[in-house]
């Protein structure tokens, strides 16, 4: 397998062409950004980090049944994946109320919601990622119907998978966002699971430990994040 040319460069990731046209590199910086890249700054080693958290992320999902985009780990930044074309859509999960949730509808950051809030934003940088829901996407023809419950199924089913892998860490999965592709005409699971993409709060004391560190300059960002690798890779 060789490394070829540069596809895309994105906010977190690169990635390159292999030459199977199947498969890409997916490469990870150590670049953060948030609040739709109006915060930037760069976390030491976080791509390192994301690599492995992600990839192992990933093993278990596919362990048990999710179909998605990973094939392995080439090295401390790189990952081998499927190539797919991905659905402009981010899923959302969330267990408990935070961030963006918690200012559009006044609940206090971690209040427990009575079931699981799934939300959809339109992948769109220059509109700031905005929520739009089923029939949006039907509109803007973003994905099919059948597609959209195809991603409906495996977003919840990862929450399921997540939430047990996590709490056995002793982490609680608060909230999560997904992408999924398109691949040899099916939907599969793409793109990243890490601290950047996931809330995850250390059972009992409820510390942070994922990029709300960032987000809101909580300090020792670097050692949550190796905190969440050395749980999941243990
Ligand atoms: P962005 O700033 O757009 O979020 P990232 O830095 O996260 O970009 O880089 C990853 C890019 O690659 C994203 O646009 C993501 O949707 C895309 N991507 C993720 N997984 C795959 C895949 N399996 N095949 C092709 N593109 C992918
Ligand atoms: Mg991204």
């Amino acid at each position: 397998m060789e490394k070829r040319e540069k596809l895309y460069e994105g906010k977190a990731k690169i990635v390159y062409a292999t030459d199977n046209p199947d498969l890409v590199i997916q490469y990870f910086k150590d670049d953060a950004t948030a609040f739709n890249a109006a915060k930037k700054g760069t976390v030491d080693e976080k791509g390192i980090m994301n690599n492995k958290i992600s990839g192992r992320i990933f093993e278990f999902l596919q362990s048990q049944g999710l179909p998605t985009h990973f094939e392995k780990t080439l090295s401390e930044r790189e990952m081998l994946i499927k190539k797919v074309q991905i659905v402009p859509v981010e899923v959302i999960i969330r267990n408990r109320a935070a961030g963006s949730l918690s200012r559009l509808l006044g609940i206090p950051e971690g209040t427990q919601l009575k079931s699981t809030v799934l939300e959809f934003c339109y992948k769109r940088d220059d509109l700031g990622d905005p929520l739009i829901n089923d029939s949006h996407i039907k509109a803007l023809g973003l994905a099919t119907e059948e597609e959209v419950k195809a991603i409906k199924e495996l977003t919840l089913k990862v929450n399921e998978l997540l939430s047990k892998f996590f709490l056995k860490l002793n982490l609680e999965l608060i909230d999560f966002k997904l992408e999924f592709g398109r691949y040899k005409g099916k939907i599969i699971l793409a793109d990243e699971i890490s601290p950047d993409t996931c809330r995850l709060w250390e059972v009992g004391t409820g510390k942070k430990l994922d990029k709300d560190r960032f987000r809101h300059d909580l300090g020792n960002i670097k050692e949550a994040y190796q905190e969440v690798m050395q749980r999941v890779t243990a």
